[in-house]
C-alpha cells in the first residue's frame, strides 16, 4: 500500500487510483508512476506544497494568473520535524521556486502575479539564520518568499502590514524585520508591494485573460482582524481598541492572518493562514477571529485547515460554517493536526454527510497520536493538488510523490461535482 493511504479510501479512490495502487501493491515495488498533466488553460490548480519546513500554496488560475500565498521555511532539524522534502540539499523557499516555475510551464508567463503573505512568522514567509545567505539584490538574507523570489519573478507582493508593518505594534522578529527589508529592496526593483484590502473582490485578479474567466474571482476574507461583512466591499474590525489593552493582551500574530475566498463557477476554496479560535477559556471572546471569518465564508467545496490543525483552531464554528467536502492540512509537526481537530473535522454533529481529510506531511510520532481518526485520512503525505476543470462544476484531488522533485502522481480521487 502507498506510504499513507489508508485502506478505506484506497477502495473509494478512482478507477485511475485504484488501478495505480493496485499495480504498486501487487508488485511489492515503486511503479513507474507518471506526473501529473501539467496545467491548461481552463483549470484551477491549487497546489498544497510540501517541504516538510512550513506551508506553501500555489494557486494557477483559468487564464494562467499565478498566485502563491505563503513560502515558509521553518528552522529544522528537530525532533518534532520530520525529513525536509524533497530532501535537505536546498532551503525550503527553493524547492518552492522550482516547484513552481515546474508547473507554470504551461502558463503565459513563469513568474508571479501575486504573493499573498497571509502573516509574518517563519513558517509562513521564512525563519532566517547566520548561515542564510545574503542577497544580491539588497540587505536581506534568503529564506522561504525571499528565496522564492530569487528563482522567480514577483509581481506584485501583498500583505498584512505594508507600508507601515506597525499593527498592532512595530516589527521586532528577526525574520519580520528580514521580510520587510525584501520587501521594501522588491518595491525598488519593481515588484508593486500593497497591504490586503479586506472586503475587495478586485485587488487579487485574473491578469491575462480576464474575459475568458468571468466566473472566476477572489474575494479578501479578512486580515488584521477586519472581516468581510459579506455586503458589498464592507468590513468589520473584530478587536478592541488597542487603547483599551495592555500590549502584552494585543492580537496574536496569529489572529491577525489574512484569509482568501476563490470561487470559479460554483467551486469555492478557502484558505486562512494560522487564524485561530482560542478565546482563553472564554475570557476574551473577540480573541476568535477564525469563527467570523469561516461564517462569511462558508459553505466552501476544499478548504485549507487553519494553524496546521494545531489545537488552538479548526474550531466547531469553523467546520459547521465551511461544511466542506475535503480538508487540507498544511502539516509538517508532531503536533499537526491534534486528535480534537480530526474528530471535530468528521464530526457528522457539525454537518451531515461525507468529507475527506488530506495532509501534507504528517509527522509519524503525529499520525500515532491521532491513530483513532488517522487511519480514515484520505492521504497523509505529499502535495496535495486541488485541480477544478474548466467552469468549475468538477474536481480532482491529486496527490503528488514529494520525495522526488517531479512529483510524480501517488493517488488521485474523485472527480468531485462542486
Ligand atoms: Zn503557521
Amino acid at each position: 500500500m502507498a506510504e499513507g493511504i489508508s485502506r478505506r479510501h484506497f477502495l473509494w479512490g478512482s478507477a485511475a487510483s485504484v488501478a495505480l495502487l493496485a499495480s504498486n501493491q501487487a508488485h511489492g515495488a515503486v511503479i513507474p508512476a507518471v506526473p501529473m498533466e501539467p496545467w491548461q488553460r481552463g483549470f484551477l490548480d491549487i497546489h498544497h506544497i510540501s517541504t516538510g519546513r512550513g506551508n506553501s500554496v500555489l494557486a494557477i488560475c483559468p487564464d494562467g494568473t499565478s498566485i502563491m500565498v505563503d513560502a515558509g521555511a521553518t528552522k529544522g532539524p528537530t525532533d518534532a520535524l520530520g525529513p525536509a522534502r524533497p530532501d535537505a540539499s536546498r532551503r525550503p523557499g527553493e524547492w518552492i521556486g522550482r516547484y513552481a516555475l515546474h508547473h507554470l510551464r504551461t502558463a503565459p508567463k513563469r513568474e508571479l502575479d501575486y504573493f499573498v503573505l497571509t502573516h509574518f512568522h517563519g513558517d509562513h514567509m521564512g525563519e532566517i539564520t547566520a548561515d542564510s545567505p545574503v542577497s544580491s539584490k539588497g540587505d536581506y538574507r534568503l529564506s522561504g518568499v525571499a528565496d522564492v523570489a530569487e528563482l522567480i519573478p514577483v509581481r506584485q507582493l501583498i500583505d498584512r502590514g505594508y507600508p507601515s508593518y506597525d499593527y498592532p505594534a512595530p516589527a521586532t522578529y528577526d525574520a519580520t524585520l528580514n521580510y520587510i527589508r525584501f520587501a521594501r529592496a522588491a518595491e525598488k526593483h519593481g515588484t508593486k508591494v500593497a497591504r490586503l484590502q479586506v472586503g475587495s473582490s478586485r485587488q487579487l485578479a485574473p491578469q491575462h485573460a480576464p474575459a475568458e474567466c468571468a466566473s472566476f474571482a477572489i474575494r479578501n476574507l479578512a486580515a488584521n482582524g477586519d472581516v468581510w461583512t459579506g455586503q458589498g466591499e464592507d468590513v468589520k474590525h473584530l478587536f478592541p481598541p488597542l487603547s483599551t489593552l495592555k500590549p502584552q493582551e494585543y492580537p496574536t500574530e496569529n489572529a491577525c492572518s489574512m484569509a482568501l475566498k476563490f470561487s470559479y463557477g460554483a467551486f469555492s476554496y478557502y484558505i486562512g493562514g494560522d487564524l485561530t479560535c482560542d478565546t482563553l477559556f472564554g475570557t476574551e471572546p473577540w480573541m476568535d477571529a477564525e469563527s467570523a471569518v469561516a461564517k462569511v465564508a462558508g459553505p466552501v467545496n476544499v478548504a485549507a485547515v487553519d494553524h496546521h490543525g494545531y489545537y488552538d483552531a479548526t474550531g466547531p464554528e469553523f467546520v459547521r460554517a465551511m461544511r466542506s467536502r475535503i480538508y487540507v492540512i498544511q502539516t509538517w509537526h508532531a503536533t499537526h493536526p491534534a486528535l480534537q481537530v480530526l474528530d471535530r473535522l468528521y464530526s457528522p454533529i457539525l454537518y451531515p454527510g461525507d468529507r475527506d481529510v488530506l495532509a501534507t506531511g504528517m509527522v509519524p510520532a503525529a499520525a500515532l497520536a491521532d491513530a483513532r481518526l488517522s487511519d480514515r485520512m484520505l492521504s497523509q503525505q505529499g502535495h496535495v493538488v486541488v485541480r477544478v476543470l474548466p467552469g468549475g462544476d468538477q474536481y480532482e484531488v491529486i496527490v503528488q510523490d514529494d520525495t522526488v522533485e517531479e512529483g510524480k502522481v501517488k493517488a488521485r480521487f474523485g472527480p468531485y461535482a462542486a
